[in-house]
């Protein structure tokens, strides 16, 4: 494994081969992809975000007039996502994820646990629906959720959370049971230029050897940490959907959070998801008006469980 930076590739007795203008595709960004839909049993394609992603399956798969069922909690970037294409025609109606998607959708998103109240959607209702379903897996990841054999046509990640797992590569992947939509996505993807670059993908290839085992890892420490967060006083509540290594807790309020975030040493108080080092941060700041103003969400990493539960119980302790 190594990274190829070229743009360009020479022409075969004046034919172009697989590879002949980054644009279209790399040779480490095909390697990835190649791994990734092995993962989840479809046809990957690579994006330079998460975001990237929603945009590309969004323009590929949904024109001017047509409406999305975005789950209700959904990751909060998603919506922001989706209110730039409503500009350019796009409806979208929330629903709640547990149940039936609503009539006259076109797509169903849904997000397997939404971030950060991490509810899991009813896929089987989605299935029978007519629309086609897309499933925002990145908080299960392939270790715990395959969804396109759950009927789903489309599975999304931010491969900067889990996948690449370091905290040090921005992608997204979008893997299409389908051949035919990843030949549209693919198409869409070198005429638009929302392409990912070699190097993140370098990295994102050997993020995925130890996806499996940190992902284990993570959720036996998560397992522990949720069941002593919610023996704390300073807690009111825990929600965790039993695997994966992301939870949240509320605290009673914004001052009791902002004293939380401050108190850490071991923990970064920082954003994102799904690294080897554990991050927590309030999700107000960014999301006020749907979450509670003490929720406080916790990714986390590889550290030992006692060094983590000391730091969280020192932070809480003094709230
Ligand atoms: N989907 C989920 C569930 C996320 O948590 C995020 C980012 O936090 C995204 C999509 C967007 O991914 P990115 O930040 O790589 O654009």
């Amino acid at each position: 494994m190594s990274v190829d930076r070229s743009t360009i590739w020479p022409y075969r007795d004046g034919e172009p081969g697989d590879f002949y203008y980054q644009r279209d595709a790399h040779p480490t960004g095909v390697e990835a992809e190649r791994e990734l839909g092995r993962l989840d049993g479809g046809h990957a394609l690579l994006f330079p975000s998460g975001a990237g992603a929603t945009t590309a399956a969004a323009l590929a798969f949904l024109g001017p007039g047509e409406t999305i069922a975005l789950a209700e909690g959904a990751y909060f970037g998603t919506g922001l996502t989706f209110g730039e294409l409503e500009r350019w025609g796009l409806r979208v109606v929330e629903f709640d994820q547990t149940g039936p998607p609503p009539d006259g959708a076109d797509l169903v998103w849904l997000e397997a646990p939404s971030n950060p109240l991490l509810t899991m959607p009813d896929l089987e209702a989605a299935a029978a629906h007519p629309a086609r379903v897309l499933v925002d897996a990145t908080a299960a990841t392939p270790v715990y959720l395959r969804p396109l054999e759950r009927g789903a046509d489309f599975v999304l990640h931010s491969a900067t959370k889990y996948l690449a797992g370091h905290d040090d590569a921005q992608l997204g992947v979008v893997v299409c049971r389908r051949e035919e939509d990843a030949a549209r996505l693919h198409e869409l993807r070198t005429r638009t230029g929302i392409v990912a670059a070699p190097d993140p993908c370098f990295l994102l290839l050997r993020g995925l050897k130890t996806l499996e085992l940190r992902i284990r890892r993570q959720t036996e420490t998560a397992t522990a940490l949720a069941q002593r967060l919610a023996g704390h006083p300073a807690v009111e509540s825990v929600r965790y959907p039993g695997f994966g290594g992301l939870l949240s807790f509320d605290v009673a309020g914004a001052g009791e959070a902002r004293q939380v975030e401050t108190s850490l040493r071991l923990i970064t108080n920082a954003t994102s998801l799904g690294g080897v080092d554990s991050v927590l941060e309030a999700r107000a700041r960014w999301e006020p008006h749907r979450v509670p103003a003490g929720l406080l969400r916790l990714s986390v990493g590889l550290e030992p469980l006692d060094a983590l539960w000391a730091d969280l119980e020192n932070a809480l302790d003094s709230c």
